[in-house]
């Protein structure tokens, strides 16, 4: 290509138009520092809208998302803590980028080429042990190398993490990057990407925890539903898939057609018996790794609406059921029992041990690349 001067200064001007873009729409400030000593920070990314998400490098987790409703008063929609030592301590993965695996592998345990590999067993639902999200010191609880970019053109930030061979018992040195990027509209984009030196199993969530009448402002009973999604993976008492893919069709587990969470939540069944509620893997009915719109809650008394879109081919809808009252949140408020809701786009649980689900062993040379969306509204 043949560039004139003022191609050339146009170009110039552009590239430094869109540095000058993502400093501007991201502040950052400090968060504190972690109890071994690393000082993390917050960023604020901003559009010309009243839409505004905060993110740390403590976990690459969101901290607050704040969201119109419909008349424009402004609240923050997800759970989450004022200080760093808070979730450290005490956070049931509030807002966490999870990994190397999200949910559970049972027995913390898998076999991947004629090796067994050991995880540490972090959870035991129904006194079963498992894995959860990665283990011990999942990707919640490191302290990521952050970077305000622009990707597409609109302000980004970067968060990567290099997971060393061996860690949490994961085989292969992975690396990942998180872009959390803010849209025009009222969106939040995140893009996760990895590649590996070894083969390992790899399933990267978010764990934001909505409420979309405002964090810490009582429970989500009242939402409504939808998941584009004809079946789900049923869970023994331990929540890990029994393995077989059921029909959705007359149970709870229809949200085919929008339902109120609290219309099923408690009703008769074992499967709801089994998590004390919603806490399972719907099958998307996409399976092809296109990024589609999967699932929409919205709140009648706020007219806050969330739309999820993933290139995922399952998705965790958990209805806040470990919730006890007892966390008390960024505003002073105790955060109720079902006080929240997880959209958990992600790959089925315990895949790793599961020939029949959809594959989550990365291998040299491919790369793992997903997309999630989560999209307000407010009518
Ligand atoms: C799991 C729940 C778990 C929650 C917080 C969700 O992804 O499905 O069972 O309690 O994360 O750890």
């Amino acid at each position: 290509m043949i560039l004139t001067s003022a191609g050339f200064a146009l170009c110039y001007f552009l590239s430094v138009a869109t540095v000058l873009a993502a400093e501007d729409s991201i502040s950052v400030r400090p968060f504190g520092k972690t109890t071994d000593g690393r000082e993390v920070s917050l960023y604020t990314l901003k559009n010309n809208r009243a839409f505004s998400v905060e993110i740390t490098d403590y976990g690459a987790t969101v901290v607050r998302l704040m969201v119109p409703d419909r008349s424009g008063k402004i609240a923050d929609v997800v759970l989450g803590f004022n200080t760093i030592a808070e979730y450290e301590r005490d956070s049931p993965y509030f807002g966490a980028a999870i990994g190397r695996y999200a949910n559970r592998i049972a027995n913390g345990e898998f076999k991947l080429d004629g090796k067994t590999y050991n995880l540490a067993k972090n959870n035991n639902p129904g006194g079963i042990p498992c894995s959860l999200h990665g283990g011990s010191a999942g990707f919640d609880k490191v302290v990521w190398s952050a970077e305000r970019t622009t990707v597409d053109n609109l302000p980004a930030l970067r968060l990567t993490y290099n997971s060393k061979d061996g860690e949490e018992g994961y085989p292969g040195n992975l690396k990942v990057t998180v872009n959390y990027v803010l849209t025009s509209d009222s969106t939040l984009r995140i893009d996760y990407n990895a590649t590996t030196d070894r083969a390992t199993p790899v399933n990267l969530t978010n764990h934001s925890y909505f409420n979309l009448k405002g964090e810490g402002n009582g429970e989500i009973l009242g939402h409504r539903v939808m998941i584009n999604a004809n079946y789900y993976t049923p869970v023994n008492k331990g929540l890990i898939p029994t393995g077989e893919i059921a029909s959705v069709k007359g149970t709870p587990f229809d949200f085919t057609e929008t339902y109120a969470i609290g219309d099923r939540v408690n009703a008769d069944n074992e499967q709801i018996h089994n998590a004390g509620g919603y806490d399972h893997n719907w099958v998307l009915n996409n399976q092809d790794a296109k990024l589609v719109h999967v699932a929409t809650v919205s709140e009648p008394t706020s007219g806050r609406i969330l739309e999820v879109w993933t290139t995922e081919p399952g998705l965790q809808f958990y209805s806040g059921n470990f919730l006890d009252g007892r966390l008390v949140g960024k505003s002073g408020k105790n955060y109720a029992y079902r006080g929240a809701f997880a959209m958990e786009t992600q790959h089925y649980p315990d895949s790793p041990n599961q020939p029949a689900f959809p594959n989550t062993i990365l291998k040299p040379g491919n790369k793992y690349q997903t997309t999630t969306i989560y999209k307000f509204f407010a009518q």
